[in-house]
């Protein structure tokens, strides 16, 4: 018989740092959203990559969250002009967590950086910069809590499972995005000039990540992603 989790799924969140390295922060709407779909929230700070190992065996589930952008040398290439903050120390411990969790089989969610973060990982690249030229504005002007252009969801893939078929209105704050996706991920869900806008595993893992920010996207599609992970991260691990 399947071991049965009495108690909330915890689920831990990594943060930013300011510039000057003084302070972590979060927006509020990570933890809100995971307490509204039926998880404890934990903050992880950036610390020794060394204890991603053991951090996670306390955790039911990991949640990348968004921030700067990605050191470049982590996907093989060096800065581009347009490439904007980076913060190899919390890259590195991010990069430590979605390995373990991997390997612990933990469900995985990534949200914007976040959904970056697994494509690097796992082996994939990004473009460092979308820049002006063509395409559509991925860095809205529009308040964060607005739809600003919409993306398609992919038949037959998690996402449309968990949030339904067809389009879907998003708001987005990204300047990079996924070049190459990584063996091992699909594209879950896509802008209308091509940008990859959700990746999820080819397997049966709750691995996903989206490039908008459901959590300050007040849509019943939001609830329904954060639903989805925490209902995961409940269920027994299939070790
Ligand atoms: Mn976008």
């Amino acid at each position: 018989m399947a071991k049965k989790i009495l108690r909330k799924p915890l689920i831990g969140i990594t943060v930013n740092r300011s510039c000057d390295r003084r302070r972590v922060w979060l927006p509020y709407a990570y933890s809100r959203c995971l307490e509204e779909a039926g998880a404890h929230p934990l903050l992880i700070p950036p610390m020794d990559p060394a204890a991603a190992t053991p951090l996670l065996g306390f955790l039911d589930g990991l949640l990348l969250s968004g921030g700067g952008d990605v050191a470049p040398l982590y996907y093989g290439e060096e800065p581009a002009p347009g490439l904007g903050q980076v913060d190899p120390q919390r890259d590195a411990l991010e990069i430590a967590l979605v390995r373990a969790a991997l390997l612990r089989g933990l469900p995985l969610l990534g949200i914007c950086r976040g959904m970056q973060v697994l494509n690097v990982v796992l082996g994939g690249t990004l473009t460092q910069d979308l820049g002006k030229a063509g395409g559509l504005q991925h860095w809205q002007q529009a308040p964060r809590s607005r739809p600003s252009h919409t993306v398609e969801i992919m038949p037959g893939t998690c996402l449309e499972r968990f949030l339904g078929e067809g389009f879907l209105a998003v708001n987005s704050f990204h300047h990079q995005a996924v070049a190459a996706l990584a063996p091992g991920l699909k594209n879950a869900a896509a802008a209308p000039d091509g940008v990859i806008e959700a990746l999820e595993s080819l397997d049966d893992r709750f691995l996903v990540g989206v490039q908008w920010h459901p959590e300050s996207l007040r849509h019943p599609a939001s609830a329904l992603l954060f639903q989805a992970f925490t209902g995961a991260a409940a269920a027994p691990l299939q070790l």
